[in-house]
């Protein structure tokens, strides 16, 4: 049997309600499918951590992290932390120490999910943004000269390298392979960039781009400006299969991906290390929400779609699509139990219990 050491960082706010949800369907699965065992250790590393000790997580935490197969997050964000010290010091962190380079957010729209489209039935919309999740315009690389005065200058620089770029094309192309084979995808992807206009970082994406497609003529793909893309999402996303971009552009395309199929209650997102050589990160895409923390209401669907991810990446595809198929049949169903936000009255509890029942 697989065992599986677990790290569980529910962070903050609303992450510390919907993250023992996700656990309990996690546990249903595992009791369901059988095959593996979850061993989760819980990481007290938030707000209330930093509080104590001035930091988010113990300095050596990343270090302690790669003991783990995986990492169950929740979110971060609390009015005692600056927002740029609690997400860099653990997300971006994690990120980055653990070499986590492909950003995963399915964009699929499930039966019962609120669509802000016109017209767009469940089935209709199913594509993967594959995001590079640790360079780019995100590099942190830049600085201020002649700070707080009138003639102050702020230079932030994008930073796309060869292995970087490569690497996350090749993991789209696979991925669009991998969905083909398995009936879920058209083969296609998108190159998402914007060349015509940033001369150096953009041309050089679309330069690799030309040259990694070239190595899978069985995927038919084409490049969209990031504007054009955006602009798609909205009018015909069913035309999308997988699309790949650079950190800023993935950034603001999976917000909008999560917006139309279904919004903050439900989607998830995996920070994946491919090569296996450090465990990866899973999360719901919602931040800590703290109009609503503390009264038990918020969705734990997001939370729990990530666990999927999970256990998919994990190689329980099986239990993964269990949990999946779970949570299809509550939100479809118009007398299960609902948090607020779609329409329901139900504690978070009471969606978990019902998810893990329904597994
Ligand atoms: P943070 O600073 O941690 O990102 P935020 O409030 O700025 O927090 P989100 O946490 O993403 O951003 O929340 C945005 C809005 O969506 C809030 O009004 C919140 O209540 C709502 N929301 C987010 N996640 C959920 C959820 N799982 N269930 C219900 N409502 C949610």
């Amino acid at each position: 049997m697989a065992t599986f050491k677990l790290a569980v960082m529910a962070g903050d706010g609303i992450g510390k309600e919907t993250v023992p949800e996700a656990l309990k369907v996690l546990e249903a699965a595992a009791k369901k499918y059988g095959g593996f065992e979850l061993r989760p250790t819980e990481l007290p590393w938030n707000s209330d951590y930093y509080e104590k000790h001035g930091r988010m997580m113990p300095e050596d935490g990343i270090q302690q992290l790669r003991a783990f197969d995986a990492i169950l997050f929740g979110a971060v964000g609390d009015k005692r932390v600056p927002e740029h010290v609690s997400v860099a010091q653990t997300i971006l962190a994690m990120r980055r120490g653990l070499d986590q380079w492909a950003n995963i957010r399915p964009g699929r729209l499930m039966p019962g999910a609120p669509c802000p489209l016109k017209d767009k039935e469940p089935g209709q919309i199913d594509f993967v943004v594959v995001r590079e999740n640790t360079e780019g315009e995100y590099a942190d690389v830049g600085g201020n000269l002649f700070a707080n005065t009138p003639h102050e200058v702020a230079v932030q620089s994008a930073v796309f390298t060869r292995r970087g770029t490569e690497r996350i094309l090749r993991y789209g192309f696979e991925l669009a392979r991998k969905r083909k084979a398995q009936g879920a995808g058209k083969g296609q992807l998108v190159s998402v960039s914007k060349q015509n206009a940033q001369r150096h970082g953009q041309v050089f994406w679309h330069r690799v781009f030309e040259e990694v497609r070239e190595e899978y003529p069985d995927i038919e793909s084409r490049f969209l400006y990031i504007d054009a893309a955006c602009m798609d999402m909205v009018r015909k996303p069913e035309t999308f299969d997988v699309l790949v971009s650079s950190n800023l552009f993935g950034d603001i395309l999976t917000d909008l991906a999560g917006a139309i199929v279904g919004g903050l209650g439900i989607a998830p997102s995996a920070n994946l290390n491919p090569d296996k050589a450090a465990p990866s990160m899973f999360e719901p895409v919602h931040g800590s929400a703290p109009d609503i923390a503390g009264k038990g209401i918020a969705n734990p669907f997001g939370s729990v779609m990530a666990a999927a991810m999970m256990l998919d990446f994990l190689g329980q595809d099986q239990a993964a699509q269990g949990m999946v198929r779970a949570v299809e049949s509550v939100l479809s169903d118009a007398k299960a139990p609902k948090t607020p936000d779609f329409g329901g009255k139900a504690k978070t509890r009471e969606v978990g219990d019902e998810i893990a029942r329904r597994v």
